[in-house]
């Protein structure tokens, strides 16, 4: 192996989250406009270019990969590229490969992702109620998904929830969320709406619910007691005493994660993004076509990560938006 990634903040890098498309068969308010310009498909990376910089990744030491978009498995033959990634979990060099979806092709390929050695996915999901969930994925539908999430469950697979805070939208789920999750023997994280791409007019600060507020609510009907849990990540996690249950919190705007960050973002395009709130990137395509050989590549994924910054500047005190991204989550992957 090679010498590992480490950034000017002393921060070793070892996660790497790649969107494979920036295409989706839902359309979420806080995520997209409805009628989106998706890039075209010449401009995405193929699946084998894929390969051949997550492997590059895997080399330098990264050692969580966690494929996202867009909606990942939409991505015309993305099977394919799951079981080529499992090659590195046979070898040892990967300890976790996982995936974020919006769970409508799990009852496709729920047992197709654990035989390629994935045994935990995270599944965004912001309501139960039909009606609610229609009117903010717009295109997508309740029924769909809850199978999806069935079939990944029967598949062996752990599930995580990942639901968007949301103002005015599902504030009063807060309790029917943690309630089912209970039931259901999935885990559950909230996150902070953040200000990623244009949206049309969708507006961010009466979006926003900060979830110190939401902390609080929970307060109100268990006693909680922090974890001192870390994953290098954003998340940080609470455990509800009279269920056992654990409950994650991603603040990017309450309180700052940066600290511990371990992770870079690569694009479909391939972007590599350092930080999910900086615009600052590197083109990893060019090299990665400029030669058969990886040489160039990794000299170009050291100087990125030489250029890490220490944390995003995302900031809604004030009544107003600072350090807001024209670039839509759904190109970085979220
Ligand atoms: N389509 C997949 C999904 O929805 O899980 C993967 C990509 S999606 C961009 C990843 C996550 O980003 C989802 O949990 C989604 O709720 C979240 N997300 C999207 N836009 C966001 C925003 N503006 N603020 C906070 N989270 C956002
Ligand atoms: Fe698609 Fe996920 Fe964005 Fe929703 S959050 S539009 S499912 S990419």
């Amino acid at each position: 192996m090679n010498a590992p990634l480490i950034d000017p903040f002393a921060r070793a890098i070892r996660y790497l989250r790649v969107s494979v498309t920036d295409r989706c068969d839902f359309r979420c308010t806080y995520c997209m406009a409805e009628h989106m310009t998706f890039l075209p498909k010449a401009e995405l990376l193929t699946l084998e270019e894929l390969d051949r910089l997550c492997t590059a990744f895997v080399h330098m030491g990264v050692e969580k990969l966690r494929i996202t978009g867009g909606e990942p498995l939409v991505r015309k033959g993305i099977m394919t590229f799951f079981r080529a990634m499992s090659r590195h979990l046979d070898s040892g060099a990967l300890k976790e490969l996982t995936l974020t979806t919006n769970g409508s092709q799990l009852a496709r390929f729920a047992q197709e992702l654990v035989d390629c050695g994935i045994r935990r996915i995270n599944v965004s999901l912001d309501t139960l109620d039909p009606a609610k969930f229609a009117e903010i994925t717009r295109w997508g539908r309740l029924p769909q998904v809850l199978d999806g999430i069935e079939a990944a469950k029967a598949a062996g697979l752990r599930v995580k929830i990942n639901a968007v805070a949301l103002k005015g939208f599902n504030e009063d789920e807060l309790f029917p969320l943690v309630d089912w999750c209970a039931r259901e023997g999935h885990d559950l994280t909230f996150i902070e709406v953040m200000p990623m791409g244009d949206l049309g007019g969708e507006d961010r600060l009466s979006q926003y619910w900060a979830l110190t507020d939401l902390r609080a609510r929970l307060a109100e009907r268990f006693a909680l007691t922090d974890l001192a849990e870390r994953t290098g990540g954003p998340a940080r996690y609470v455990r509800l005493e009279e269920t056992g249950q654990k409950i994650g919190f991603i603040t990017p705007l309450t309180h700052n994660f940066c600290e511990s960050c371990n992770r870079v973002r690569l694009t479909c395009t391939g972007e590599l993004y350092m930080c999910l709130g900086q615009e600052d990137m590197a083109d990893l395509r060019a090299p990665l076509r400029a030669s058969p050989d990886d040489a160039g590549l990794e000299q170009a994924i050291r100087a990125a990560i030489a250029r890490k910054p220490k944390g995003h500047d995302f900031d809604y005190s004030r009544q107003a938006i600072a350090g807001q991204m024209t670039r839509h989550m759904s190109h970085t992957g979220g």
